[in-house]
Formats: structure tokens, sequence, C-alpha cells
């Protein structure tokens, strides 16, 4: 693989990473929390969207995003957005030579993505919880499909933002270990975290929004542009030190648009006009809540974005993700996908939804995660 050494910034002077010489053992969970924030600050140096210190959305808050209240909280306790079926999982089945499309979902917002030959995961959270602790916090509602050392020769891992259940511990230092080949591309801050776990500054390409990493991977040419989303950062107590991106990720034949985690925002019209229309979005639509309206699309929404990425075309197809995997919110297990068939059938988008572990080929409309299309419901 040959890649330019650093991101295209439109700012100087911060692009000399440390890597730490030397760091102490900390307890597991300290340990995931990720970098201190004085190592973040040497990696996000002067982002002009840097506001006293922590990144801030480009929208104004909602007038009831108040944030979970104690009803919330009770609420969560009772963890109503379980299956009541057992959800099935499949063996993935990955190609030698990667496809020139393909989508592999493996559970959240976790997919092996075919583009144009190269192949990338996506937030690579393959561990029994996404949390500090592998003893508490949220944990699968169905088993992962491969361990983070099974997956497939990568050549990219593509990072949306740093909370736990888009950024694993534990799958990143298995893939860093047993995947020297593949690099990371990761929004500005998100690079102090990967280096404090081990990784050599040397793999890790950062964009901040409306930048883009280019790479060029056995002679082809992949543009990964780190877009505006509304969403929110951090691990441990200190909060939006990193950024928070999508990513359109654009190759020489398809383009592949990657949520992350989101809200609603206008901005992903110019993300349409700017880099779409898509072959295929991969959009978040679980989690939501009337709690927290700015942070996670709900499905009507995830299929209003789905249209503003891909104006005046027919063609896109549109995959929910951060869903079904892990109980993070109040709504019941198989409500996302009830409003998201709903949706997209009133507005006419093409929508597949993959079991875990089942594979899609856009271009073509075939592969395994387009058999069975109800199968959540069985689950429900
Ligand atoms: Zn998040």
């Amino acid at each position: 693989m040959c890649s330019e050494p650093l991101p295209r910034l439109d700012y100087p002077g911060r692009v000399t990473f440390k890597t730490p010489a030397l760091r102490l053992p900390r307890p597991a969970p300290l340990y995931a929390m990720g970098a201190s924030a004085e190592a973040i600050a040497e990696t996000t140096g002067a982002s002009r969207f840097l506001v006293d210190g922590t990144f801030a959305n480009l929208d104004a808050a909602s007038a009831t995003m108040d944030g979970p209240g104690f009803d919330t909280a009770v609420d969560m306790l009772r963890r109503p957005g379980r299956p009541n079926g057992t959800i099935p999982v499949l063996r993935p089945d990955f190609t030698a030579v990667p496809h020139d499309l393909s989508v592999t979902w493996l559970g959240h917002a976790t997919a092996v993505v075919d583009l144009d030959g190269v192949r990338m995961v996506t937030d690579p959270v393959l561990s029994a919880r996404c949390s500090p602790s592998q003893l508490v916090g949220p944990k699968r509602m169905h088993r992962a499909p491969l361990a983070a050392s099974g997956l497939p020769d990568l050549d990219v891992v593509v990072i949306s933002h740093d909370h736990y259940d888009h950024l694993d511990t534990p799958s990143i230092r298995a893939i860093a270990a047993t995947q020297p080949q593949a690099v990371f591309v990761v929004p500005v801050g998100v690079a102090a975290h990967l280096m404090a776990w081990g990784v050599d500054a040397s793999r890790i390409h950062q964009a901040d929004w409306f930048q883009d990493v280019q790479l060029t991977v056995r002679g082809t040419t992949i543009a990964f542009h780190a877009v505006p989303a509304r969403h929110f950062s951090g691990r441990g107590l200190s909060r939006n030190l990193t950024q928070w991106v999508s990513w359109a990720i654009v190759g020489p034949k398809h383009r592949v648009f990657f949520s992350g985690d989101t809200g609603f925002t206008e901005s992903y019209q110019q993300t349409g006009a700017d880099h779409g229309p898509f072959d295929v979005s991969l959009i978040a639509v679980g989690a939501y809540d009337p709690a927290w309206p700015d942070i996670h699309l709900n499905p009507e929404e995830g299929v209003t974005v789905h249209g503003m990425l891909n104006t005046g075309t027919k063609g896109a197809l549109l995959v929910p993700i951060h869903w079904g995997t892990f109980n993070l919110a109040r709504h019941p297990w198989a409500d996302p996908m009830r409003r998201l068939s709903a949706e997209a059938s009133r507005v006419g988008v093409e929508i597949c939804v993959p079991r875990p572990g089942s594979t899609l080929m856009p271009d073509s409309r075939t592969g395994t995660a387009f058999f069975d299309q109800t199968w959540w419901e069985r689950c429900a």
C-alpha cells in the first residue's frame, strides 16, 4: 500500500504526533478510556471547529435537548429493547479478492465494505460488550459473526468517532496486531486514543470536517471525505475533545456513505451535492429517543437523509446500521425496522436489511443479505 503520509490540512503545524515511549500499565477500564486530554490536544491542534477547546455541532441544540432525565434512566433499567426470538447470525463469507462493491454487516455500525477492490471495515466492535469494561455495560443481543482476529485481510479501518460502541479497544488492538498492512482513517483527535493503545502514528490518517484522506491501494485511489455529523464524543469524564464525522467514501467507480452516529442536520444536503449520489448509504437508524433528538436519527429521518445524499437518483440503496445489536435506548427491538420499512415504502426508497454476517452486492442486488428480508419480524 502506498498512501499520502498525512491527510491534506488547511491549517499547519499539528501533524507531529509523538508516540508515547513508555506508558505504565493501567487497569483495563482506565486503559480503554483512551488518551489524556493533553495527548488528544496534540492531535487536534488548531482545528477551526474547536470552540474553547471542545468540538461543537454546526446546528444549535434542539429545545427539547435536555438529555436523559430520571424517567429515562428508570426506563433504561427496565431494558425494553430486547428481541423475543434468537437473532440469526450467518458465518460471513469473504472472497479472497475484494469485490468492486459489497457490504457485509457484522452488527451495530460494523461492516466490511469492499469498494473498487479495496477492503475496509467500519467502526469495528466485536467484543461482548460496548463498554470500558467487559464485566459491565451494554451486552450484545446476538453473538458476533466473527472475532476481530478472524476478520479478512483489511486495507483500511474507518472510524466515525470515539464512543465505546464505535471504537472498541480490544477490536482495534487485535486488528493492529494481526493486520500490519491495515491503516486507520479517523476523525481528528481519535489518533491519540489509537496511539495510547500502541498503534503506530505512521498507520493513522486523520481528517477534520471538509477534509479528506486519499489512500492508494494496489493502484486504486480511494478518497475518504470527513463530513459533518450531528453528535458528540468522549469516552471518560471529558466530552467533545475529539471530532465526530460521517464518511463519504469515493472510489473511481463506486461511492459509499457511512453515517457513523448522527442526529438530523441539513448539512447532508451539502454532502450529497459535494460527494453523492452514493451506490449504498449505511445509515444509523437505531437508539433514537425523544429525549435525545440531536444525537441519533430516527428511521424517518434516516430515510430523509438518504434522500438528501442521493438527490436526483433512484438507484441508491439504504442499508440500516446501528440497530439490533446493543440495547442503547428505550424503543422496542424491532421498532427501527418497522418504522424504516414503512417510511421507505411510503417515499419509494429501496432498503436492504441484512442479518448479522450476511453480505450484499448492491450493483446486482444479490448476496445473502437480500434473502429473507423480513427475518427481523420473527425476532420481534
Ligand atoms: Zn456515538
